[in-house]
This record gives C-alpha cells, sequence and structure tokens, in this order.
C-alpha cells in the first residue's frame, strides 16, 4: 500500500516512535512472553520494571517540563507513542507509558513543594497514584459531589465517597475530590486533595471486576484530617480543581484517542492477515465483497480517527487546542476502535471468539473505551455546545 495520509503528520517524529517500537520489539515482548496473562493484567513487579526502564529510556513522563522531570516531549510525539503502544499487541507495551496511574497534570499546578514531592517522583516512574471523582451519585456530572472537605484550623477534614476508581489497588497517593462549598473559604467548589493511600480514615471499600484489567474500588473517607500541604496548589487550589480539571480532562482524552487508534490499528491488521489466508467455498475469505467491506471500513474509519488524533495534537502543540476537539477526537477514536475490534472478530468466525486470543480480549478491553475520560454521550454534549446548541 502507498503511504498513507496520516504519514504526512507523523513525519517529525518519526525516529522517536521508531524507538520505541524497537524497545517494545527487543525488550517488552519477550518479556511479556514468559509471563502467563493474568486477568488482572501483568504482575505488578514486571510493569514496575517496565515503567522505571522506559522512564530511564525516556519515554515515561517525557510530556512533562523538565524542571518536573521529564523532557518536554511534544504531544505530537506522544499520541504517536500511545499508537504504538496499542498497535504493538504486546500487553506490556502501555505500561511503558504515564498513564491514570502515572503522573497527574492536576499536579502541574501544584506549589513548587507539591511538585517536587509528588509529582517528580511520578514522572520518573517511581510513585504511582489514583484519582478519586467519580461518586456513588455523579458520574458524568463529575463536580456535582457530596465529599466535603472542611476547614479545622490549619487542617482540612475530608468525609465521603468515591467509587470506580482505577489503580486504588496499588497506588501510593490518591488525588481525591472534595467539595469546599460550605468551608466558609474565599472560594468555594470542588477542590483536589493529595494524600497516601495508607492515610488514617482512608479506606478501601467495594471492589469491582470489569470486563478486563484490574479491580476499581470504592472509596472511604472517615474524617481523614489532612494538613494545608495535601490540598493541591494550597490557597490557590481552593475551588480550582474544576479549572485544572479541564486541561488534564481534554489532555487524557487524546491520550485515550490514540490508544483505541492504535488497538484499532492492531485488531484492522490482524483481519486483514486472516481474510487473506483463511479459505472459504474455495477461495480465500478476503475475496467476498461482504469480508471486504469489513475491513476497508475498518481501514477507513482507523485511518480518520488517525488524523484527527494527530491534528487535535498539533493544535496542542500550537497553544490553540479548545476542548471540544479533544472530546471530538476522543468520540470518534473510541467508537472506530469499538467497531473495527467487533468487525474482525466477525472476520475471524470462531477463531476470534475463543478465550485466548487477542480479538476475544480486545473485544472485551475496548468496551470501556466510550466511558473512561467521559462517556461518549459527554463528548457529544460538549461539542454540541461549541456548535452553539443547548
Ligand atoms: C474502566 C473504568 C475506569 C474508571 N476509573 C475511574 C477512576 O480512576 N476515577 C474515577 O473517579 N472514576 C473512574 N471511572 C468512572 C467514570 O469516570 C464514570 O463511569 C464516567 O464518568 C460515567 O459516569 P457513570 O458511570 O456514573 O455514568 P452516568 O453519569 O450515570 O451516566 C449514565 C448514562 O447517562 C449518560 N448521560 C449522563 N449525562 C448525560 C447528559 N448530560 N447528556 C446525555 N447523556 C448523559 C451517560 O453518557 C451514560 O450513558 C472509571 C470507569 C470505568 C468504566
Amino acid at each position: 500500500m502507498t503511504a498513507l495520509p496520516s504519514s504526512v503528520l507523523e513525519r517529525e517524529h518519526r525516529d522517536l516512535v521508531a524507538g520505541f517500537e524497537s524497545f517494545i520489539r527487543r525488550e517488552l515482548v519477550p518479556l511479556a512472553a514468559e509471563v502467563p496473562e493474568p486477568v488482572d493484567g501483568p504482575p505488578r513487579d514486571l510493569r514496575d520494571y517496565v515503567r522505571k526502564r522506559s522512564a530511564a529510556l525516556g519515554f515515561y513522563g517525557a510530556e512533562y517540563p523538565e524542571h518536573m522531570g521529564g523532557s518536554g516531549m511534544p504531544v505530537t510525539a506522544l499520541v504517536q507513542l500511545h499508537h504504538a503502544a496499542g498497535a504493538s499487541g504486546c500487553s506490556l507495551a502501555p505500561y511503558a507509558l504515564a498513564g491514570p496511574d502515572g503522573p497527574s497534570w492536576l499536579l502541574t499546578h501544584g506549589t513548587p513543594r507539591q511538585i517536587q514531592d509528588y509529582l517528580v517522583p511520578m514522572v520518573r516512574g517511581e510513585k504511582l497514584r489514583c484519582l478519586a471523582m467519580t461518586e456513588p451519585g455523579s458520574g458524568s456530572d463529575a463536580f456535582t459531589i457530596t465529599t466535603k472537605a472542611e476547614r479545622d484550623g490549619d487542617d482540612w477534614v475530608l468525609t465521603g465517597r468515591k467509587t470506580f476508581v482505577s489503580n486504588a489497588g496499588h497506588a501510593d497517593y490518591a488525588i481525591v475530590i472534595a467539595d469546599v462549598a460550605d468551608s466558609g473559604s474565599r472560594a468555594g467548589g470542588a477542590t483536589a486533595f493529595i494524600m497516601a493511600l495508607d492515610h488514617p480514615g482512608l479506606r478501601r471499600g467495594q471492589r469491582y471486576f470489569g470486563m478486563t484489567g484490574e479491580p476499581l474500588f470504592e472509596l472511604v473517607l472517615e474524617q481523614v484530617r489532612v494538613p494545608m500541604s495535601a490540598l493541591i496548589g494550597e490557597e490557590d487550589g481552593i475551588g480550582a480543581s474544576v479549572e485544572f480539571a479541564m486541561d488534564s480532562l481534554a489532555y487524557g482524552r487524546l491520550m485515550v484517542a490514540a490508544q483505541c487508534n492504535g488497538i484499532a490499528e492492531y485488531a484492522l491488521k490482524a483481519g486483514v492477515e486472516f481474510a487473506r489466508q483463511r479459505q472459504a467455498f474455495g477461495q480465500v475469505i478476503g475475496s467476498y465483497q461482504h469480508v471486504q467491506e469489513h475491513l476497508v471500513t475498518s481501514h477507513a474509519g482507523v485511518e480518520t480517527a488517525k488524523l484527527l488524533t494527530l491534528a487535535c495534537a498539533e493544535l496542542v502543540d500550537r497553544g490553540e487546542e479548545s476542548g471540544e476537539n479533544a472530546a471530538l477526537a476522543k468520540l470518534v477514536a473510541s467508537q472506530t476502535a469499538t467497531d473495527v475490534v467487533d468487525r474482525s472478530l466477525q472476520v475471524h468466525g470462531a477463531t476470534g471468539y475463543v478465550r485466548g486470543h487477542p480479538l476475544e480480549y480486545l473485544y472485551r478491553h475496548i468496551r470501556m473505551m466510550t466511558i473512561i475520560e467521559g462517556t461518549s454521550e459527554v463528548q457529544k454534549v460538549i461539542v454540541a455546545r461549541a456548535m452553539g446548541l443547548g
């Protein structure tokens, strides 16, 4: 096949991406082959090793500025690394890049001391965190929360219940969003706090097993007393978390879009390879138009989603990203990947349906992508508003 349109946007960072792909091929694929695939992801020590090795090679956390421990890698490069991780089909590759248990853009709004104490060790891959935002009564309306933070002298006391928190099984720190509206502070509203997961009063509650990956946890806060230094940004951070979160949400949505595109590319390749060798009625199935329809539609979708993601990343690097573009990219990429995995599984017939086949796993794994970092409906609300509707 001749060069794809997206390759034009990929030229600038080709060497960096090739270096990352080589790291996956030479180091991660052999490691992944040594361990059986457990239901809830690769073993902890292996993930720790991958993260630290990748940080040492300059991939993990590299998107953060130098004074925060990274190297200021542009977002156009980063989305290509996330894409490459998904497209590799290697179960360890996603752990080589900072994800939802890694450094958080919320922390870049911290004081210099908070950046040194929390963010820098996360950027280096030495510490992990989780984000406790969702509550039993509020998911999409993430800032309508009942978890309260009340001021008591120099301390804050947090009480409430969070749910569906990823990575709470192994993280070192929890970033907790609580409402300070009744605190009598000069500003009210949603505010981010950071604390150790074993902080007195903070405990894991109900554990939920998803369709793939690690369990999600309820986090219960019973009179959790923390000092002012636990409030991200301290006085300036009071009630500012909606604003802080908007940057990091748009950023996170682009990364999800890139991962989806990578997974879709992997699934499409598997479908094409299978269709070129599997025979039915005396011919390879790829010669039948119904099978071609599945694969060509997928190809068009992957290329479209990839172009959109790369173009949005470039807008971020130019400081022109608007939020609705990231929403649009996430909306398109997550639905495209869901459809592509489904079609490729269909092309494989029973071969793709059985446990142990990569497509059977991806069919379950991809399902979360239209829910996490804001559901598809919420992305549509954002885009509709930008269109002057509602
Ligand atoms: C794998 C996974 C990992 C997660 N990890 C975390 C985590 O680490 N930390 C955390 O805090 N949370 C986490 N979550 C929770 C996630 O953020 C929420 O599930 C998500 O925001 C949606 O909220 P909800 O599930 O409560 O659905 P709801 O908000 O109750 O929505 C239910 C349905 O209504 C639709 N809907 C809601 N509002 C509107 C509207 N205005 N217009 C149209 N439709 C609407 C939604 O799109 C959805 O289809 C995770 C979820 C999953 C699945």
